[in-house]
């Protein structure tokens, strides 16, 4: 390969310095509750892709090694290709290679990544990464065409290095990485992040994370919340505003971002910070009190999960058992890959003995809309309306009587309960019920064990559903209304969206007719209603669903001792009147202040 540099040098880099910036506010939607002040990690949709992991000091320069040995076998790739060129081959191919060898001996491509490793303790994927974005971002500003579309070229030499790096053994990282403040302060800032992926950071050391859209209840949003980590969202432009490295404060409660605040406004919100730490450790010491209202109504209070780990947050907040496991969790992020009935059963098996005895309500896999199965898969035209939950598991036998033997199977080693999503029609719940018991069958017949008096319940999700009540008491032991989808299916708002956010109204007086009635059918049929939706999480509307007669509440972890609290200050003697006045109420200025006072009371 010729020598010469034939394509113009790229503009300098910027790593970790740069002039200082003004500081400016970004107003979103709050997800996550909460303050945190950290480093903006600037998270390109390609990133997301590759591992992301910190390397404590003593690795460091065997991380560096992995990263020069894939560029070298990348360096020998693009020889070999070159050598095995035919003699007829077009010369823009043999140019083609030449490029790509220069970008990658250029010291932006071959060096800064090992600097980042050794600042900051990515690991090589990561590092390289990073500085690509970097890179790219600076080509983007580029007028001159030709030059701009070298964009291209760099991201294809990243993609051969990031595929040799991925073919080789990461180092092995064990426990709790000793890393310094900096390191451990990083908030991410993304354009969007899938359900999935926010999953995958629940043991890294970021604080918080914006993104520039997604919807209140999205699901990625509620990841954040159970990781109990300041979030905001519907940011519109942050990933483009705030840089790499920025100092950024998240106000999750306001939907607030404020980058490179003044140190005035820092040190304001550093004792806003403490104050909250405070009033938290003031809230552990519910722990172990029973939620029993002042006049004496004892309430339940369950934790939703997504994995089976998080049984030790719903048992360390004093949980009465799991109201909602959404087992989707367990299916998403494995590129399509379905887990088997054994690994399936293993994951609800850890879960049911992890809660010694408290009831474990398992949802079965309620897949699609903004939970796709594979990333890739985007062909329904309207995803939330489409081929999901229930409606995917009955055109799916195998996959969904795979899932009820593996439940069925964990319900020999505690108390378990069968949740089915987004039922609207007989014929579902019917057809729901059939193949549990065609389950059942299978296990009887293989002599395999399970609890033959195992509670089914429906979610009460769709308007539809919530209309027809009686055709629900009648076959199910149990209802659970999953207020996310009730309030997008009843008012058409797609939760996602964030263009549509500020119609998404929990207090809309349709939304709370069909809460209220669907806890008054339950309560008359004498089957236990929850509600496992956000709204059963928020402490404003605690007194709410009291006075509405919910006794049942499932949320995260995180918010159950504060809706403890409140339901221990709270009096149902006094609520009870004031929700029936906010019933019957159709303003939205006479219910949202009325709601308002029920606090007061
Ligand atoms: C709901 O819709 O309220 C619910 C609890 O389920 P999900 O948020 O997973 O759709
Ligand atoms: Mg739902």
């Amino acid at each position: 390969m010729p020598d010469d540099r034939s394509s113009p040098p790229p503009p300098p880099l910027r790593i970790l310095t740069g002039p200082p910036m003004a500081s400016f506010t970004l107003h979103g939607i709050p997800v996550s509750r909460g303050i945190a002040i950290g480093r903006a990690h600037l998270l390109a949709p390609a990133a997301l892709d590759v591992k992301h992991y910190l390397i404590p000091e003593e690795h460091l320069e065997a991380e560096v090694l992995r990263l020069q040995e894939a560029l070298a076998a990348v360096h020998r790739e693009l020889q070999t290709l070159w050598n095995e060129l035919p003699k007829d081959a077009p010369t823009e191919l043999g140019a083609f290679i030449d490029v790509h060898a220069l970008i990658l001996s250029d010291p932006l491509i071959s060096e800064a990544p090992l600097d980042i490793i050794r600042a900051r303790h990515y690991n090589a994927e990561w590092a390289l990464l990073t500085q690509i974005d970097e890179l790219s971002a600076q080509f983007d500003e580029i007028e001159d065409p030709y030059l701009r579309e070298r964009k291209a070229d760099i991201q294809q030499v990243a993609e051969r290095v990031l595929k040799v790096l991925m073919g080789s053994e990461p180092l092995p990282v064990q426990g709790e990485l000793d890393i310094d403040d900096f390191q451990a302060q990083m908030i991410v800032v993304a354009h969007d992040i899938s359900p999935a992926d926010m999953l995958k950071f629940r043991d890294r050391s970021f604080i918080g994370f914006i993104t520039d859209v997604g919807g209140q209840n999205s699901h990625t949003a509620i990841v954040a919340r159970s990781l109990d980590i300041p979030a905001a969202v519907g940011m519109s432009q942050a990933s483009m505003l705030i840089e790499q490295d920025d100092w950024v404060i998240i106000d999750g409660d306001a939907g607030v971002v404020i980058a490179n605040p003044s140190v005035l406004v820092l040190q304001q919100y550093r004792e806003r910070q403490l104050a909250q730490q405070r009033a938290r450790k003031k809230l552990n010491k519910l722990k172990k009190t029973a939620a029993v209202t002042r006049d004496g109504t004892t309430i339940t209070l369950l934790a939703n999960i997504e994995l089976p780990e998080d049984t030790a947050a719903a048992m360390e907040a004093g949980a009465n058992g799991v109201g909602l496991f959404r087992s989707e969790f367990l299916f998403m992020g494995r590129d399509a890959r379905i887990p088997s009935e054994d690994e399936q059963f293993e994951q609800y098996k850890k879960a049911v003995v992890a809660m010694k005895g408290r009831p474990v309500t398992i949802r079965t896999l309620d897949i699609g809309a903004d939970k796709p199965l594979d990333q890739t898969e985007h062909t329904a035209l309207n995803p939330a309306l489409g081929l999901r939950a229930i409606r995917y598991c009955l055109a799916e036998p195998q996959i969904f009587l795979s899932q009820l033997r593996a439940i069925l199977r964990a319900s020999a080693f505690g108390k378990v309960r069968i949740l089915i999503p987004m039922l609207a029609h007989a014929f579902e719940i019917d057809q729901s019920l059939a193949m549990i018991e065609q389950a059942k069958g299978q296990l009887r017949d293989a002599g395999v064990k399970y609890d033959q008096g195992v509670e089914v319940g429906a979610m009460i999700e769709i308007p539809a559903a919530a209309l027809s009540l009686p055709m629900f008491v009648k076959r199910m032991n149990f209802l659970s209304i999953g207020t996310n989808d009730l309030i997008q299916y009843t008012l058409a708002i797609d939760r996602v969206d964030y263009e549509v956010a500020h119609l998404y109204n929990p207090l809309h007086p349709a939304v709370l007719q069909l809460i209220a009635m669907t806890i008054s059918a339950g309560h008359k049929a004498g089957i236990d209603v929850a509600v496992c939706g956000e709204m059963a999480g928020d402490v404003k509307l605690t007194r709410l669903l009291l006075g509405m007669g919910l006794r049942e509440f499932s949320m995260h972890p995180a918010q159950l001792l504060s809706v403890k609290q409140e339901i221990l200050n709270s009096d149902l003697g006094l609520i009870m009147p004031q929700t029936r006045k906010i019933l019957r109420a159709m303003e939205p200025d006479v219910i949202a202040d009325a709601v308002h006072a029920l606090q007061q009371l």
